[in-house]
């Protein structure tokens, strides 16, 4: 078992089929509505949490109906919830719309998650005793950055996924071990379009980087070795929702494994493939045996 801590965000996906998504000013008549528990934080923590890790998160969910079924869906996973706060008000909310290609567009609504922008003494100790801590940007960055700050000071392992992509603060970039943007995010972050050259520019700020690139697989980058790439298995996708959150829960326990990199992200890229033919958000995401298992 490895030591995973998740500072990030719980919300519910309110999760609408369309044969397109509507442009502006257009109405488009959906087949179906789902509610899918999600948040990047909380899909890192169950991807990572079935991928094998022992994995605590650290985050708020609301004193709604969607709040205890959000703390349930982390607590099935054997995600440890003790230091998941409950704030007055209600849990956050993701309005998502999955195309017929699998292609997805995503509204945040962050409710509760908004209460978490600083660490209580127990989230710092339950940071300084961790291997590894998954931090996404769906939570107040005075949050992220404390939690990274945290990690950094008792030498524990940051894996970054900048998303919903913006700017990072040199601060947080400072304390970020493994950055993991996909293709879109770094192109935003760098100015530039080419994952490879994108990967090389980021390598300018922190010592490891891996950009996904949907079906085209991923890429590894760190300033001592060269890049890396590794193909994602050939799938039929219909649900691309939380890929990127697979892939990261699962090349983290792999990482924090000791597992070689190329490996880990062979094998997180089978966590992801598995993921995206099923629909969902975390409810899609594969255990353990059937990673190893490898089939597709
Ligand atoms: P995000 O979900 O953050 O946008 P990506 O779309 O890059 O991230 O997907 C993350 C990872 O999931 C990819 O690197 C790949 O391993 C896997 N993946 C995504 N889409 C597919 C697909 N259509 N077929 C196979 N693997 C996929």
């Amino acid at each position: 078992m490895t030591g995973i801590v998740v500072l990030g965000s719980t919300n519910m996906d309110l999760v609408v089929h369309v044969p397109r998504a509507p442009l502006r000013g257009e109405t488009v008549t959906g087949r179906e509505f789902r509610t899918v528990p999600g948040g990047k934080g909380a899909n890192q923590a169950v991807a990572a949490a079935r991928a094998g890790g022992d994995v605590a998160m650290i985050g708020a969910v609301g004193t709604d109906d969607y709040g205890a079924v959000l703390r349930e869906t982390l607590e099935h996973s054997a995600v440890d919830t003790d230091l998941l706060r409950t704030a007055e008000g209600p849990s956050g909310t993701a309005h998502i719309v999955v195309d017929d290609e699998g292609g997805n567009a995503i509204v945040v609504i962050p409710g509760a998650n908004a209460t978490v922008d600083h660490l209580t003494p127990g989230d710092e100790t339950l940071i300084g005793a961790a291997d590894a801590l998954l931090l996404q940007l769906e939570l107040p960055l005075a949050g992220v950055i404390a939690g990274a700050e945290a990690a950094h000071r008792h030498g524990v392992r940051t894996v970054l996924t900048p998303a919903p992509a913006r700017s990072l603060p040199p601060e947080l970039l400072a304390v970020t071990d493994l950055l993991v943007p996909n293709e879109h995010e770094a192109a935003l972050l760098t100015g530039i379009a080419d994952p490879p050259a994108a990967a090389e520019a980021l390598l300018r700020e922190v010592p490891e980087v891996v950009i996904t690139l949907g079906s085209a697989g991923s890429i590894h980058a760190a300033r001592d070795t060269g890049i890396v790439t590794v193909p994602a298995p050939r799938v039929r996708a219909v649900d691309t929702t939380a890929a990127g959150d697979t892939f990261v829960g699962a090349l983290t326990v792999a990482l924090v494994e000791g597992r070689p990199t190329a490996e880990a992200m062979a094998w997180a890229s089978t966590a992801a493939a598995l993921s995206v033919q099923r629909p969902g958000a975390s409810t899609s995401m594969p255990y353990r045996p059937e990673i190893d298992a490898g089939r597709l």
